[in-house]
């Protein structure tokens, strides 16, 4: 199961770990649907369903296990001789187990039976005589056991080392999807609602919390209590949480609080997300017209290394990564500054989405993901109005999703699922960021009031009950009828959630007569001439030159077949914008002098009648449909001309999303030079309006920006970037103190280290020696890994390979941060790897992996000799260097049939060809993650 994707926050934990380019290409590798692995069922017999459990669990901090018993209400909806429910890792005391009818008569048990099927985890309960339909019975266990894991999933151990350095150790929840049989035997599915009564015993230190608030207290022991939770609204298993601890918590803000670290609570960490919180609770309570069902709301910020996702909203008592959730003033970047409203935005949104009203299966994850990750930037957006978060959500969540949305393997929204491991595996892309956009879609075809009509319906109607995409479409149905929409909600939205991929509309006009046609088609990444029966209900809404309105997102045209034409009337100088704001889920294409007619105008004419996001999207379309073959990079770079005006931080992010596959593209060629000296001079203006510092008038966009902006124009050998960033390294170095804004700290670092001399290189090194803060670590780490100095670099391999090092955890980062700074750190890494791969191999880094991510980066015919040496010298590693090398041989394929048209470009030669119809681009998936990755498998 990969962890990383349950329950949270995609795209931050990423910027959080890694640099914010690399988010969308990370993404790709979650898309893959997993196969059904064979025909066990999975689900629960439909006979008997929970209404009530009460739990009484004590965990035990000297052999870490706990001990619990329950009893369970159930109700025989059929006639029933077994009861069949979910239990797994628990040893149930079986001579204990009881079933009782409503008079206390007790059918015999006649034994139990434990799945043999190792991911069904069943426990089935055989009786003597039936029970009856209609009827209401307890089902008692009297006794169980189970282990505190390390899994960090179920009810499992953590730990921390409090201010002395004595370790201490809590016991804490995470059962979404299906860790609740782990702690208490249950009908562990979400569409089973019932009510929860819960009693925790704790050692006399400790506290104790879970999804409603305390009720009693007592003390049963010297050195135990028991606590006695209000009785829960219904709700399902996965959602039930506690947690026992020593933690302590923030005062009460309203209804809030915020335990953590008795240390973190101390310094003030938790104030900014409590506000935060506080905020957010109530926009949402705005947003759906449905006040938040619960009298209180804990968020527990579990100490580093025992979450496994970024944050879960278990309801009633959210719990995050401490590094998620807690502010640290000297360290905390703008980035991470909105991750933590983010986060917070998204979590509750699901208080609503997926707490309230759960999803009838986890089919229907979407429902839940979809929509938190929609308020993760729409709540945000509410709080802070001047972040931008609907106009970032184009470029961090729909680009996002359209990139892992491309391939051929993609799921549908509705993909089903059975086994655990199914079940976790469909917490992915598709899940948040693809039912987000489309929710946005939805959203902007409804317009924004029928939208929150229709969900206030959907929410009152099935709340503290199960849903299905049905129930949802015919709530949004009701809604746009009342407001006398002529649209039937269920027909195009079944288009979204049941069709894979993302649609490529391709707009052609004939100039003559002025009408336009209009072709869908799903867009798949490596095969331009793809083509299928996919059809999804398109609504296009475009904007022209002569009637530049981007503000009225009412639908112009739905497109409903694989083409249709309409005069529009446009004139043959008039160009043709579709996708308003980039509101629908779908990318364009268009003729190629429409697309002269778009650049033509963001060259020479008021491009900002254009908006950030439509020329985001721009962008975006453009790159991503040259790198498919679908449009010439000679126009592409046409378009990019225009970035000589841009200065905002969503179009450009379009940009620097897509870069590293350009320069990597580019970078071996003879126009190499020419290329960096374009891209320099293209991002000046914005470099100028920046500069290395903030500044008073810094927009929080701008402050998310500068960081993004020095990383590139530095590397590509900006004189100005590279002086002004050393000179604040320099003046750091004299002054003795670092004034660096924190959100840029690293790309300064970065580029001030790319000339910098030995002494300053040995600056940095020092502060991250000396630095306590493992956030920062990494960032120096980055920056010494941008020296273009090839002995600097060489001793730095060198000592990440030694295991005395204090380098040496960083091992795996370190060679990935050097291969991807730039030309010089790829070529040292690769004459390194010529004398040492011995060495790396025994310093426990995979080769394999290591020169797959390395082979991303090259692509020519030397280099491919260079490797074929490489094989000469090392045969043992044939396997790793012959598919580094077919690797390489895709890439020239590739280079070959695109550089012609960039050459064109800055040589004006005019060999290219006006499109490319055919050839299959290497993908460049996931390079410098995937290294990482693989190596922690290791
Ligand atoms: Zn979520």
């Amino acid at each position: 199961m990969d962890t990383l994707y349950k329950c949270y926050f995609v795209t931050v934990f990423f910027q959080l770990a890694y640099s914010q380019v690399f988010d969308t290409e990370l993404l790709a590798r979650s898309t893959v649907a997993k196969s059904r692995a064979n025909n066990v069922n999975y689900r629960l017999p439909s006979s008997i369903i929970p209404l009530k459990y009460d739990i009484t669990l004590e965990p035990n901090f000297n052999t870490d296990t706990f001990s619990g018993m329950s009893s369970i209400e159930i109700n025989a909806v059929e006639e029933a001789n077994t009861i069949t429910l979910h239990a797994y890792q628990l040893t149930i005391n079986e001579s204990l187990i009881e079933v009782l009818d409503a008079n206390g008569n007790s059918t015999k048990v006649t034994g139990v039976t434990e799945s043999d099927i190792a991911d069904q985890q069943f426990y089935i309960i055989n009786l003597e005589s039936a029970l009856q339909p209609n009827q209401n019975y307890t089902l008692v266990f009297g006794g169980f056991t189970g282990i505190l894991n390390n899994d960090l999933d179920g009810f499992y151990l953590a730990k921390y080392n409090d201010v002395n350095g004595n370790e201490r150790k809590l016991a804490i929840t995470q059962f979404e999807p299906t860790g609740a049989r782990r702690a208490f035997p249950c009908f562990d599915e979400p569409h089973l609602k019932a009510t929860f009564q819960l009693r925790l015993v704790r050692p006399i230190n400790y506290t104790s919390e879970a999804n409603t608030p305390l009720e009693i207290s007592a003390r049963i022991a010297e050195d135990k209590f028991l606590d006695e939770f209000q009785e829960t609204l219904p709700m399902s298993s996965y959602l039930v949480a506690f947690i026992i601890s020593d933690l302590n918590y923030t005062k009460k803000l309203h209804r809030q609080r915020i335990l953590a670290r008795p240390k973190e609570i101390e310094d003030g960490r938790a104030d900014f997300p409590l506000d935060q919180a506080n905020q957010v609770l109530r926009a949402l309570e705005n947003f759906t017209g449905i006040a938040f069902a619960l009298p209180k709301m804990d968020e527990v910020a579990v100490p580093e290394g025992y979450f496994s996702a970024g944050a879960m909203e278990n309801w009633g008592l959210v719990t995050y990564r401490e590094l998620s959730l807690l502010y640290y003033n000297e360290s905390t970047t703008e980035t991470r500054l909105e991750s933590i409203t983010s986060i917070i935005s998204h979590e509750y949104g699901h208080q609503w989405f997926g707490d309230l009203v759960s999803p009838l299966w986890w089919k229907y994850i979407w429902l839940n993901e979809g929509f938190a990750t929609y308020f993760e930037f729409y709540i945000t957006g509410v709080v802070h109005e001047d972040w931008e978060m609907m106009d970032q959500f184009v470029i961090r969540n729909v680009h996002s999703a359209m990139s892992s949305d491309q391939t051929l393997s993609t799921r549908i929204m509705n993909q089903d699922a059975g086994s655990p491991s199914e079940i976790s595996s469909l917490f992915d892309v598709i899940a948040y960021n693809k039912a987000g956009a489309v929710i946005r879609t939805m959203e902007t075809f409804l317009s924004t009031p029928v939208f929150k009509s229709g969900l206030n319906k959907y929410l009152t109607k099935k709340r503290y009950s199960a849903a299905q995409p049905s129930d949802l479409y015919s709530a949004l149905q009701e809604a746009a009828d009342e407001a006398g929409l002529n649209l039937n909600v269920s027909k195009i939205m079944t288009t979204w959630d049941s069709t894979p991929g993302v649609p490529l509309v391709t707009v052609t006009r004939n100039y003559d007569s002025g009408s336009v046609t209009f072709t869908q088609n799903r867009f798949i990444a490596t095969n331009p001439n793809y083509t299928s029966d996919e059809l999804w209900y398109i609504p296009i809404t475009y904007s022209t030159k002569s009637k530049a309105d981007f503000n009225d997102l009412t639908t112009d045209i739905w497109l409903t077949t694989a083409t249709a034409s309409e005069n529009l009337g446009l004139s043959a100088s008039d160009w043709l914008l579709v996708n308003k704001k980039q509101r629908g889920y779908y990318r364009v294409n268009y003729d190629e002098s429409n697309w002269k007619l778009i650049i033509d105008y963001l060259n020479r004419d008021n491009f900002e009648n254009i908006p950030i996001t439509n020329r985001a999207q721009l962008i975006d379309d453009a790159l991503t449909l040259a790198r498919s073959g679908r449009v010439n990079y000679r126009t592409v770079f046409e378009l990019l001309n225009y970035l000589s005006r841009e200065t905002h931080y969503v179009p450009l992010y379009a940009l620097f999303n897509n870069f590293d596959y350009l320069r990597r593209l580019v970078q071996h060629s003879t126009i190499s030079q020419m290329f960096q000296d374009h891209f320099v001079t293209l991002l000046e203006n914005v470099y100028n309006k920046l500069k290395v510092e903030e500044s008073a008038n810094d927009s929080h966009c701008d402050k998310r920006n500068r960081p993004n902006v020095i990383n590139s124009i530095c590397l590509l050998g900006s004189a100005a970037c590279r002086n002004d960033t050393l000179t604040l390294l320099r003046r750091w170095r004299s002054t003795g103190t670092n004034l660096l804004p924190v959100t840029a700290e690293q790309q300064i670092l970065c580029g001030a280290l790319r000339n910098g001399f030995e002494d300053d290189w040995n600056f940095v090194y020092n502060q991250f020696l000396s630095s306590q803060d493992s956030t920062r670590r990494t960032r120096y780490i980055a920056a010494l890994a941008c020296s273009e100095n090839p002995d600097l670099i060489t001793r730095f391999l060198n000592q990440a390979l030694n295991d005395g090092s204090p380098l040496a955890v960083y091992r795996a980062r370190i060679l990935t941060d050097v291969y991807s700074s730039g030309n010089v750190g790829l070529r040292t890494l690769l004459d390194y790897i010529k004398s040492n791969l011995t060495q790396i191999a025994e310093a426990r880094i995979s080769v394999s992996a290591l020169l797959a991510a390395v082979a991303n980066y090259l692509n020519t015919e030397e280099q491919i000799k260079e490797l074929q040496d490489l094989k000469t010298a090392y045969p043992a590693y044939g396997t790793a260097i012959d598919n580094a090398i077919s690797r390489v041989e895709s890439n020239v394929r590739t280079a070959n049939l695109y550089l012609p048209a960039i050459e064109s470009f800055y040589i004006g030669s005019d060999s290219s060809s006006a499109l490319i119809t055919s050839g299959r681009p290497q993908a460049f998936i996931c390079i410098a993650i995937s290294f990482i990755l693989a190596m922690l498998a290791l």
